[in-house]
């Protein structure tokens, strides 16, 4: 079985591109979930992959050259590779995100760890095959009560692979609370959102947690409140959660009072229809996260999701009181870092908020990025202050209406 790739496919591999498409392979051999060998034009060895018919995916990188040993022997020291790269983060609590796919050089596995529960994904074609022996080896590395393959992706549909939820070792556990930060949150591993919990904003969560004291705290796409809890273990005065999911409202009030911190006010709302009349009412707010899911799930969405984000960002803005800070998030990896900047910018001037410091905080290591797959790149965190910290005179609109420039 193997793969031939054109010209095109051969510069991309050579920079290290871990993806291949169907239109960079002159012709292949094999079926869904095969590992192949790669070649160049002239049938040169260049590595192995998992291939994917059905996918414009075709390839994904498991070697650079030959496999040196058995597959499902690769597979376990990778893994143990990505367990020993996390050593170090305990101060993240039981929850952290220990296989990360491409990153660590497992394409299309993810493994969430939520203290005694595993949660995998099996994405590709190649890695499904592989779920017997990766929950074997978990299995016996981690001792956990549950392994549980979240496999309800619709990602998982381009690679012809049903959807699916079962646990694949040890005991049903439908519902856990375990340590995540300075907290205890509650985790739902077959029907939370992802894998249970947004793992990727731990560090954001502990940067918010950090600015809380004495803040009148607004959490915009709330979930299960994550950032919520989090600001009020910081001391925060009070905190304003929104959230369209009554479900995850409910989860966070409990987590909450589990944890003997004082009770948030949740709001069961659509963020884009309440911002205004906050806005209009004059509420003003010290810390804002706004934390929207992914708008642009695909390059057509991009325009629409702009939109989205300048509205949303202009709005919080406008809702910060003097010396206030914005933390504000993208997830889409359709939208990249210099796109949303740039909306930032856009945003702050429509609000007539010049003087805004910026800071960013970078993934957790346990969500790495592989500089060669900026698809892995999604997460962006800006954290904008109000260094000036005026206070906003008149609507900037119409001062704009009446053709006086703002500040
Ligand atoms: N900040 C959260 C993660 C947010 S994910 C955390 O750290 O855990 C995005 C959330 O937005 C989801 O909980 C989803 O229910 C909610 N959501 C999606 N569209 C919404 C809308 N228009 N208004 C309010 N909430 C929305």
């Amino acid at each position: 079985m193997e793969a031939i790739l054109d010209k095109n496919g051969l510069k991309r591999w050579r920079w290290g591109r871990p993806w291949v498409f169907r239109d960079q392979v002159e012709r292949f051999s094999g079926g869904p979930g095969d590992l192949v060998e790669v070649k160049d034009p002239s049938g040169r060895l260049l590595g192995t992959a998992f291939l994917s018919p059905s996918s414009r995916i075709l390839l994904r990188r498991f070697t650079r050259g030959p496999l040196e040993r058995p597959l499902e022997e690769e597979l376990s020291a990778r893994i143990d590779a990505a367990l020993a790269r996390r050593r170090g983060l305990e101060e993240r609590g039981e929850c952290m995100r220990l296989v990360y796919s491409e990153a660590d050089g497992l394409p299309g596995l993810v493994v969430d760890r939520y203290g005694p529960v595993l949660v995998v994904q099996t994405l590709t074609a190649g890695m499904d095959r592989l779920a017997g022996p990766a929950a074997d080896h978990l299995w016996e590395r981690l001792s956990p009560r549950m392994i549980l393959a979240r496999n309800d992706p619709a990602a998982r549909n381009m690679e012809g692979l049903p959807r699916e939820v079962r646990v694949l070792r040890g005991e049903r556990v439908e519902r856990l609370r375990v340590p995540f930060g300075r907290v205890r949150v509650t985790v739902e591993p077959f029907s939370g959102q992802k894998t249970g919990l947004y793992l990727d904003q731990a560090p954001a969560r502990r940067l918010v947690g950090s600015l809380a004291a004495g803040k009148r705290v607004l959490d915009l796409f709330c979930y299960q409140g994550g950032f919520t809890l989090e600001a009020l273990a910081g001391g925060a005065s009070s905190v304003l959660s929104v959230d369209a999911s009554a479900r995850a409202l409910r989860i966070l009030e409990e987590d909450a009072r589990e944890n003997g911190l004082p009770r948030p006010e949740t709001l069961e709302a659509n963020v884009f229809r309440l911002l205004p009349g906050l806005v209009r009412e004059g509420e003003r707010f010290d810390l804002i996260v706004l934390d929207p899911p992914a708008f642009a799930k695909n390059k057509a969405q991009v325009p629409g999701a702009e939109r989205g984000y300048r509205e949303l960002n202009r709005r919080c803005l406008q809702l910060l009181s003097p010396g206030g800070v914005l933390v504000t998030c993208s997830c889409s990896y359709n939208m990249d870092r210099g796109r949303f900047l740039e909306i930032l910018r856009r945003a702050a001037s429509d609000a007539g908020k010049a003087g805004l410091q910026v800071e960013t905080v970078p993934p957790g290591r346990d969500h790495p990025v592989l500089l060669s797959l900026p698809e892995s790149d999604y997460l962006k965190v800006y954290v904008l202050s109000d260094v000036e910290g005026t206070e906003m005179g008149e609507e900037p609109e119409r001062r704009e209406k009446k053709g006086v420039p703002g500040p």
